[in-house]
């Protein structure tokens, strides 16, 4: 028995809200009803408005693996080459899939603690005069090293280098934390998931698509079945699905949706803004080195903090869990032990972060991680200043 609430502070999944836990604590309903297609309408249509797109989102009951396996079987063939960019350990993950899948892939390599560098992939656009390359794919928010690359100038580069390759983005740990526009920066496949920024349980998956994404279906030679757009994109239009979708997952995605334009999207982001700014402020008062090695990436729905040399950081984690019941994300594959990932995206506010920040100072004091302490006040004069701002007090009033 472990009395009062879990942290759960790893990024993503994320912290459940109750009124989503309350919209989806309902019967499940038939899913060729009338009910179930006004359910279905709201969902689709609502998606648009949070990836800004105004072409079809397609909703997959599974985890964003699927819909990183989707945007490729959908739009390409086998030994088509598509260019990615090492972000870390999830755009390594999209990577293998992509060399599994049989696709021919060119991988511009990092040191994983930066975003996408749009030079080199503008170099490497340039040298394919041929246009052999069929897609390039990006990780938008790279969850394993709190490193945010530019769609915008991904996309920029992609114009100038006058490149017709598709872009293909994973907004998995970004999407409802993190500004994106899919229309905007010529996104031509966005993949997402529901439980990050989206505050829903893990199990639902996202494609939003491009016209040109669903020209290229049409040629595209992989052999697909369950992931394929089309059935979905044809019976959706009707407000139904091809196969039983997640209905009661979709009762909490259209309470998320609403959740999210009452407070207003620029209002989501700008609280995660607040909040990554805090956590980096208490991650230098420690003394502690930030992964992030460039300010322009700063992740805004995660932080990932490095341990000095000879530290443990699963030792770290290890204490808070026990002594404070509160998770943290571990370091992936080339980062395991050396860093830990505060979570701050999602369902959370300022005493939140203040509770997790507590629950870092303490772990860091009782593992006998060298450190400054005064982390916590640091972050608390930070979101104090904030607090007292004219805008942020006319939207407490609201
Ligand atoms: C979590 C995450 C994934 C993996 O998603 P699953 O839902 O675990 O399949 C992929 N990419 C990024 C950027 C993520 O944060």
């Amino acid at each position: 028995m472990k009395p009062g609430r879990h942290f759960l502070q790893i990024p993503g999944p994320t912290n459940v809200p109750d009124r989503i836990l309350r919209a989806m604590d309902n019967p499940t309903m038939d899913h060729r009803s009338p009910e179930f297609g006004d359910l279905a309408r709201k969902c689709l249509n609502g998606m648009q408005s949070i990836f800004k797109c105004a072409g079809p989102v397609v909703i997959f009951p599974a985890s964003g693996t699927g819909a990183w396996e989707a945007a490729l079987v959908n739009t390409l063939s086998p030994g088509d080459r598509v260019l990615m960019v090492e972000t870390g350990h999830f755009a390594t993950l999209w990577h293998s899939m992509a060399t599994r899948l049989g696709l021919t892939t060119e991988f511009i390599e990092s040191d994983w603690r930066s975003g996408a560098d749009t030079e080199r992939l503008e170099a490497a656009l340039r040298a394919d005069t041929a246009h052999g390359i069929k897609a390039v794919c990006v990780v938008h928010n790279e969850t394993s090293t709190g490193c945010t690359s530019r769609i915008d100038e991904v996309r920029a580069a992609m114009d100038v280098a006058g490149h017709p390759a598709l872009l293909m983005v994973d907004t998995i740990s970004s999407l409802a934390s993190i500004d994106y526009r899919h229309d905007e920066w010529g996104v031509d496949v966005t993949v997402a998931g529901s439980q990050k920024g989206l505050m829903l349980p893990p199990g639902l998956s996202f494609n939003a698509l491009s016209q040109k994404a669903i020209d290229a279906g049409r040629t595209a030679g992989f052999t697909r079945s369950f992931w394929d757009w089309e059935d979905m994109i044809r019976i959706n239009k009707t407000g139904y699905f091809p196969y039983t979708p997640a209905t009661n997952a979709l009762y909490g995605l259209a309470e998320a949706i609403d959740m999210l334009h009452e407070e207003g999207l620029d209002t989501v982001f700008a609280r995660h803004d607040r909040h990554a700014e805090a956590t980096r402020r208490a991650v230098r008062a420690w003394g502690l080195e930030l992964h992030c090695r460039d300010p322009k990436f700063y992740s805004s729905s995660l932080t990932a903090v490095r341990v000095p040399d000879g530290y443990s950081a699963d030792a770290l984690r290890k204490v808070i869990h026990e002594k404070f019941n509160m998770s943290l994300g571990n370091g992936l594959t080339k980062l395991a032990d050396k860093v830990f990932r505060i979570g701050h995206l999602g369902d959370f506010n300022d005493l939140m972060l203040a509770g997790t920040l507590c629950g870092v100072e303490l772990g860091l004091k009782v593992a006998g991680v060298p450190h400054q302490s005064g982390g916590v006040d640091a972050a608390l004069d930070y979101l104090a200043a904030e607090a007292g701002k004219p805008s942020s007090m006319a939207n407490a009033a609201e």
